[in-house]
């Protein structure tokens, strides 16, 4: 096909590009690549600068204009008709559709190219200015006011919800090597993934995937090993270089994957994918608000009939009875009933303490045998939720008690579901099956109840997102009448309390008695040699 002549290479005149010059602030680019028109793309990379500003020639539209730096050269493309993707730290994709070849008449084609610019920071500030004068450019289109002064680049998602301090804290914490390790090693997890995408080849087979939070950028390396045609590793945190070097060590899987730093809800990427990988998931499955980002990333990047790995995820939940932990718990607070601690009195803070100590979800691994009655599970499908449905979180809860005991408190762990077309696999945290990092996770009431064999447990549990990453947890649990008078209805007793997923007490620390074999219990729910290695580097998110 006979193409038409590239878009750029309008020659100015001198006083016009003296003028840019001076009036415009200038981007250093590197490497700017041509690669398609087809005749321009064999020509070598040329070093130019770059400015986003109104083009003065008379169309008044914006235009991204290439100036190479033997002056010789411009390039102009139109924004109305241009997208902007960023592949790398420093690397931007600019795709047009439509332009003017400069020779006074207009001609339709398309023109891609990449450029690199100078620094991370120089490549945010441009892609950020460039999707301004975009929007902004729509909007003159739809008749409104422009914005006055200084441009300032619209917020993402992730930014309009999450505070920026916890945001901070939270890529702080994943942007080191010791906690990827930790992951890492939950060999539960990690081997649970290898397994579910290694069984589904099929599925990864000459395809494109996006791994969502990418890490050190070990399920990329799992889905280029089974064979995906490209991999695309989105990172936000510092871990992302980590990434890089990880997969640049292995350049036979390597060469596939493209690690992105940023935010999925930030980034762009200039395919759509056909599966999403993702570990989104934190304690009581939603904690960090990671799943989130997952359905975001999947209504932005994947296709049609697009496959998420994992697709589907439970939470479970049953009331338990453990006289241990109660005590444990309420005896924390005993400090604060000294009425001489150095002749001061500190019983008015008594109540608070003992409120504060109950507001602390517990992560451990506990014995399934403290469960008063079988579970129930509510679901929560990756693949067609809305992201808005992870905001507020009701679950109505109904069990029968299947032994008379003194009820602590609702005990919680959770599931998710590798839906392969080949093999579905679960990966469990339940109590009882082999620990992973995230253990269970139990809310301990400050009032127990009471209940009989066969009695119905009623309440309910509800999360309420907030924009430091996590929930604020309130359960309501009630006996039912039981007995005589029964038939009169009513509530016999009830007891609700107000917890902070993001203050979980790890209730890991402490060595546990050795037991030898045959005094074990069945079941067992964790081996013993875990705990204090688990509970040094479980301080933080997950
Ligand atoms: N996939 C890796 C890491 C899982 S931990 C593995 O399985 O080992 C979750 C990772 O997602 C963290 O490294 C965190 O920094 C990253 N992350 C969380 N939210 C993100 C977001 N909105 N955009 C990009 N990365 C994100």
């Amino acid at each position: 096909m006979d193409r038409p002549r590239p878009p750029p290479l309008s020659p100015k005149s001198k006083e016009a590009r003296e003028r840019d010059m001076r009036e415009n602030i200038w981007w250093g680019v590197r490497d700017l690549t041509f690669l398609y028109p087809a005749d321009l793309a064999d020509v070598p990379p040329v070093v130019a600068n770059a400015l986003i500003g109104r083009d003065t020639d008379g169309s008044g539209h914006t235009i991204l204009k290439f100036l190479y730096t033997d002056h010789t050269t411009y390039c102009d493309i139109d924004l109305v008709n241009s997208q902007l993707f960023r592949l790398d730290e420093n690397v931007l994709l600019c795709v047009s559709q439509d332009a003017n070849d400069g020779c006074g008449e207009k001609k339709s084609y398309s023109t891609a190219f990449t450029f690199e610019l100078r620094s991370e920071d120089e490549c945010t500030r441009f892609y950020k200015k460039f999707q301004h004068f975009k929007r902004t450019m729509t909007d003159e289109k739809a008749g409104k006011p422009l914005e006055n002064g200084s441009v300032n680049p619209p917020k993402s998602k992730f930014d309009n919800k999450i505070e920026a301090s916890s945001a901070k804290m939270y890529f702080h914490y994943y942007g080191q090597l010791l906690h990827q390790q930790n992951m890492l090693q939950d060999y539960v997890r990690t081997g649970t993934y290898y397994a579910a995408v290694m069984e589904n080849r099929a599925d990864f087979e000459g395809r494109v995937v996006v791994d969502v939070g990418a890490g050190s950028g070990i399920l990329s390396l799992f889905a280029a090993q089974a064979g995906a045609k490209h991999v695309y590793a989105v990172e936000a945190s510092e871990m992302a270089e980590y990434a890089r070097k990880l997969v640049c060590g292995n350049p036979s899987l390597g060469q596939r994957i493209t690690v992105i730093k940023g935010k999925i809800e930030e980034v762009e990427l200039p395919e759509k994918a056909d599966v999403l990988i993702s570990e989104p998931m934190g304690t009581l499955l939603v904690n960090e608000r990671m799943l989130e980002s997952y359905v975001i990333a999947r209504d932005r990047f994947l296709g049609p009939n697009g496959k998420m790995f994992p697709s589907l995820g439970r939470i479970h939940m049953a009331p338990f009875s453990d006289e241990y932990l109660y005590v444990e718990i309420a005896n924390k607070a005993l400090f604060w009933q000294q009425q001489n601690y150095y002749s001061v009195d500190l019983t008015p803070l008594y109540n608070s303490a003992f409120q504060g100590y109950f507001s602390q979800p517990v992560v451990d691994a506990f014995d399934p045998r403290v469960l008063v009655s079988p579970p129930i599970s509510h679901k929560l499908d990756f693949t067609r939720m809305k992201e808005e449905d992870l905001y507020d979180i009701d679950i109505p809860l109904n069990f029968v008690a299947s032994v008379g005991t003194r009820v602590h408190g609702l005990a919680c762990w959770f599931d998710v579901l590798f839906g392969g077309s080949s093999v579905q696999r679960w990966l469990t945290t339940a109590p009882g099956a082999p620990t992973t990092h995230w253990y269970q996770l139990r809310c301990v009431l400050a009032q127990p109840l009471y209940v009989m064999a066969g009695q119905e447990i009623t309440g309910r549990l509800h999360l309420v997102a907030h924009s430091a990453q996590s929930y604020s947890i309130n359960l309501t649990l009630s006996a039912k009448m039981w007995g005589v008078g029964a038939e009169q209805g009513g509530i016999l007793q009830t007891s609700s309390g107000k917890l902070e997923l993001k203050e979980p007490y790890y209730r890991l620390s402490q060595p546990q008695p050795y037991m030898v074999q045959d005094q074990q219990p069945p079941q067992q729910a964790t081996p013993l040699f875990d705990f204090v290695e688990a509970g040094k580097s479980l301080t933080n998110a997950r």
